[in-house]
């Protein structure tokens, strides 16, 4: 029957994820841009189509000379938002089973970040990462609802800047750094694994339309900071979470899942010499906490007893949803222009270090209602 074909298809990709660890990353290249400056036809970036690369190979000229990289997927940019998501809504649906995800958008600002987690507002077609995941998770709730589970959904939207949390969904718009002997935001792990950000504004959702709406709000009030704090959206990570609880009363199971979703601040290098006073500390900031990262992936990989969780906000907040059997997944966004091959080549070398290592996961620690998934998506 073509239900248990694609159940015993989902069950293999599954066990496929398990062998290969738990970290991903994919590329993403966009298209030209009127931006970009046509003047330049020499063409930078190009897709290998021999069989092992082809949807996977990504090739970088500079200078005259190839740079190949290979990842677990790479997105050409005659690739749609739907085309990405279809590769990441598995994933997605993990969070619903109780796993803790991670999906990050990397890049140099102008890559595509933003358009791929959230895509253009009021174009179907252009959605983005987020709202798709949104739709998919509430339309999934309500089916497992005729299986007796009972889901209970929360959101929190922050912003890191300068290594301070600010809480997009509060109506007081002060930064941690403000505030009195109290430290605001926080950031506290507890034994089983949940992360607390104190005064961290938390939304009880029922519906995607619902969180849609928040997001738009976190937006208004990321841009409030832009004009104040010199494009501060590019100079922040903006962070979404949905925290997941199931309950199924008669089969006695309970599932805690969290669904990240992670905008981070621009990758790109601003010359250290030009940049002063804030600008200066910003860019410490950014490299500060992106190095962080990729030094936590490598480290957990490579199963190093001491991971840096604490160098860096970013990495702190998300410890719990990094380690153990959770799972990660990098997008990394590459932009086609030739007068950003420098910056490309840089974001693919940082994809390059994450994507090198694997984590395996225990086995004992695989929840089997993973193995064999409740629902079909494809
Ligand atoms: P970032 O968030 O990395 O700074 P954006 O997502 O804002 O970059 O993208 C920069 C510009 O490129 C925007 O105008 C966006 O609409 C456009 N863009 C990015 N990716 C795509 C894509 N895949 N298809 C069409 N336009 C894109
Ligand atoms: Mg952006």
């Amino acid at each position: 029957k073509v239900v248990e074909g694609e159940a015993l298809r989902k069950k293999m990709h599954n066990t496929i994820l398990e062998l290969k660890g738990n970290i991903r990353v994919f590329c993403r290249v966009r298209p030209l841009l009127l931006d970009d400056g046509v003047e330049n036809e020499t063409k930078t970036i190009s897709f290998p189509t021999t069989i092992e690369a082809v949807g996977r190979g990504i090739e970088v000229i500079q200078h005259g000379q190839s740079h190949p990289f290979m990842f677990d997927k790479v997105f050409t940019p005659q690739s749609s938002q739907e085309e990405v998501f279809v590769e990441i809504s598995q994933l997605v649906q993990s969070a619903l089973d109780g796993y803790k995800v991670c999906i990050f958008a990397y890049g140099q600002t102008g890559s595509g970040k933003t358009h791929t987690m959230m895509g253009t507002p009021g174009s179907y077609d252009d959605k983005g990462l987020i709202p798709r995941s949104l739709e998919q998770i509430f339309e999934a709730r309500q089916k497992l609802k005729e299986q007796g589970w009972k889901y209970e959904m929360q959101v929190s939207m922050l912003e890191i800047y300068n290594e301070m949390i600010r809480d997009l969904l509060s109506s007081n718009k002060s930064c941690s750094a403000d505030s009195g002997n109290r430290q605001q935001y926080a950031i506290k792990h507890d034994p089983s694994g949940n992360t607390h950000v104190s005064d961290l504004t938390i939304v009880d959702v029922r519906s995607s339309k619902e969180v849609v709406f928040l997001l738009n709000r976190a937006a208004q009030s990321r841009s409030v900071g832009k004009t104040q704090m010199n494009e501060q959206s590019s100079r922040s990570h903006f962070v979404f979470t949905l925290r997941i609880s199931g309950v199924n009363e008669t089969m006695e199971q309970h599932v805690h899942g969290v669904l990240n979703l992670i905008d981070l601040a621009g990758s790109e290098r601003l010359s250290k010499s030009g940049s002063t006073g804030d600008r200066l500390k910003e860019t410490q900031a950014i490299n500060k906490s992106l190095s962080s990262l990729s030094d936590v992936i490598f480290a957990l990989a490579k199963k190093e007893e001491h991971v840096p969780f604490r160098n860096s906000k970013l990495t702190y907040l998300l410890q719990p949803c990094l380690g153990g059997d959770s799972k990660t997944l990098m997008v990394v966004n590459v932009s086609p222009s030739p007068s950003s091959v420098n910056e490309s080549l840089c974001s693919l070398r940082f994809a390059a270090r994450v994507n090198a290592c694997e984590i395996s996961i225990p086995r004992h620690q695989t929840s089997m209602r993973y193995l064999e998934p409740r629902l079909s998506y494809g």
